[in-house]
């Protein structure tokens, strides 16, 4: 399935919170959701009513949509999160957590996952000293992120780091703001993730 590129604001609208998609502007006043609090389209400010599978998959949709994950893949993530030990929904999203993509967003080292992928994808980022640029890469309690020293020149890059400096980090990885590095202590438990998403619909809804 091709990567959705139309307006991403459309997409936390349609799930009717903020997804932060767009960087900087989701933490302005000019964020969609607080203007037009409503679902896009013609219908949009119709009927609310969800069923039970409705709401299954707007949870599914939400996690989807806020990872930027394909649904291949993070039906691939589920099938790991059933396999591990433990609740298979908290499983699910320390997976989607643990990808370098997001740790990347995280840690203040991009604006949003978006601009994560694509910078990973540059290869602008090492992970243990080496060269990584899968954004789905996942990451070990120990892994150290940083910044290729190459990069560190790169007006993109610097730019980056200048608007999102002041952005707080979780408290499961360690940075270093002026090393420009980051370690995964150890991979955060579900009270240390702040995804808007409730896992446990997602497992009722692939478990049918
Ligand atoms: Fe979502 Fe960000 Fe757009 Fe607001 S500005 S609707 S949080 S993508």
């Amino acid at each position: 399935m091709a990567r959705y590129t139309g307006a991403v604001c459309r997409l936390c609208r349609r799930e009717g919170q903020k997804l932060f998609l767009k960087g900087e502007r989701c933490y302005s006043e000019k964020c969609s959701v607080g203007i037009r609090g409503y679902a896009p389209g013609q219908h949009g400010q119709g009927r609310k009513k969800s069923s039970e599978y409705g709401l299954q998959l707007r949870a599914k949709q939400t996690a989807r949509r806020f990872y930027g994950v394909q649904e291949k893949q993070f039906y691939h993530y589920f099938e790991i999160a059933t396999r591990k030990q433990g609740v298979t929904g908290e499983n699910l999203l320390r997976i989607l957590e643990s990808r370098l993509d997001n740790v990347v967003y995280r840690v203040g080292f991009a604006s949003s996952r978006a601009e994560a992928r694509q910078l990973v994808g540059h290869g602008h980022y090492e992970v243990n000293g080496r060269r990584v640029n899968i954004a789905s890469y996942l990451l070990k309690a120990g892994d150290v992120i940083s910044i290729c020293e190459k990069s560190r020149g790169n007006e993109k890059i610097k730019a980056v780091l200048e608007a999102n400096g002041a952005r707080p980090t979780p408290e499961w990885i360690d940075v270093d703001k002026n090393a420009l590095t980051a370690k995964v202590i150890n991979l955060p438990t579900r009270e240390q993730i702040d995804a808007p998403v409730e896992e446990q619909l997602i497992v009722e809804l692939y478990s049918k």
